[in-house]
């Protein structure tokens, strides 16, 4: 098994939601404990799309249809368990594989049955599993292309790409799509399956192993991903096929998702997934930016944020639970940890001509507002932040 396995595809980040950001969100953004100067240069302006490798390209709802994805195999024991269980339930599936993993001879026998069933598809998520913002262009290309050319061998041209830990940027991003031609793929619903795993048969995952996953479903994963998938409506569920604790879950899993009545489709699709399948993830609104109530179609699957209505008047705005810091983007106004009326805190922006002061965040004013420090040991700070009448 290797080193990694256990963070598996997503960072092992505890708490500090702005140091997620600061890696899956662009070039160089603060962490809300700057001060915003309201100007934004033209380039970051044209580039206001997600760059990041974890959102799922096509906003919610999604039509009540799901893809489930499986990375960072194969494994020569685990896969042909995960395999099993979805052939056996018509389900298709896309597995997002490591060049190293697949150059071990122990797994040829599952590829090689994966890629005879038309129900699967083999999909490239690197050769050895490195945070690709780490490395430099022509080594991220080498990770790519190396995993690419083994595939070759195997009779297989992927077309999806998958970054580790769905970490990148706007320079990585374009390296992948526009230049090596592939489709890079987020996810809607992560399982959490390595954290539930790790925990062993129990299958328990606190807040304190992985902020992601809601108290409420700290021992339940399959409970965590209905949550999910009722909320978006569907999408590209995240899972890992190297973990028993998975393969053990699945059946349920599927049949979960059968009796809400969702239906199980491919990546590949273009009517469930159109953005996804041309290769352009969306623009979904951030904190702080205005959103559709109706629609809760924020930019949403790393910090789980929402549309949270603003005003009686159907505005609303993007925002997220927080304690201390709220995450930034280039081209958003500065966010902000606001104080709200039940001694919590959610994100919203701060009043900065970006957001003429708040006046392009319809149902939202200006006011002097505190900090939410709670437990984050930031510094107490008041600001002029868009507050929504509703808050
Ligand atoms: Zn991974």
């Amino acid at each position: 098994m290797l080193i990694g396995s256990l963070v598996a595809c997503l960072f092992p980040v505890v708490g500090t939601k702005g140091d997620t950001a600061s890696t899956t969100v662009g070039s160089g953004s603060g962490h809300g404990g700057s001060v915003g100067t309201g100007t934004v240069s033209p380039e970051v302006e044209e580039r206001r799309w997600d760059c990041s490798g974890m959102t799922g390209a096509d906003p919610a709802p999604l039509g009540g249809r799901v893809a489930l994805s499986f990375d960072d195999g194969p494994d020569a024991d685990v896969t042909p368990r995960i395999v099993d269980t979805l052939r056996r339930n018509g389900v298709p599936a896309t597995f997002f594989v490591l060049g190293e993993r697949l150059s071990d001879p122990d797994t040829w026998p599952v590829v090689d049955d994966i890629v005879s069933d038309p129900l699967f598809d083999v999909a490239n998520h690197s050769w050895s599993h490195p945070d690709l913002t780490g490395l430099s262009l022509a080594d991220v290309e080498a990770e790519v292309v190396d995993t690419t050319d083994l595939l070759a061998t195997f009779g297989v041209t992927p077309t999806f790409f998958r970054f580790p830990y769905g970490s990148t940027d706007c320079a990585r991003r374009d390296l992948v799509a526009d230049e090596l031609g592939l489709r890079v793929a987020g996810w809607q619903v992560d399982s959490a399956d390595w954290c539930y795993a790790a925990m062993g048969a129990e299958g328990v995952c606190t807040r304190e192993d992985y902020w992601r996953v809601p108290e409420a479903y700290e021992a339940d994963m399959r409970g965590w991903i209905v949550e999910q998938v009722v909320r978006f409506d569907g999408g590209v569920v995240l899972f890992h096929d190297i973990h028993d604790y998975t393969a053990d879950s699945l059946d349920d899993v599927i049949a979960d998702l059968r009796d809400r009545g969702f239906t199980f489709t491919s990546l590949d699709d273009l009517t469930a997934f159109p953005l996804l399948n041309a290769g352009t993830p969306a623009d979904l609104p951030y904190l702080g930016e205005p959103c559709d109530p109706s629609a809760d179609a924020c930019w949403q699957v790393e910090f789980e944020a929402w549309c949270d209505p603003a005003s009686d008047a159907g505005d609303g705005v993007c925002t997220l639970a927080c304690e201390g810091l709220c995450p930034d983007r280039d081209g958003a106004a500065t966010t902000f940890c606001a104080t709200v009326p039940s001694d919590a805190g959610q994100c919203t922006s701060r009043a900065e001509g970006i957001n003429q002061w708040c006046d392009a965040v319809p149902g939202t004013e200006a006011a002097w507002t505190e900090r939410f420090v709670g437990a984050s040991g930031e510094d107490d700070a008041t600001v002029e932040a868009c507050i929504p009448e509703a808050w």
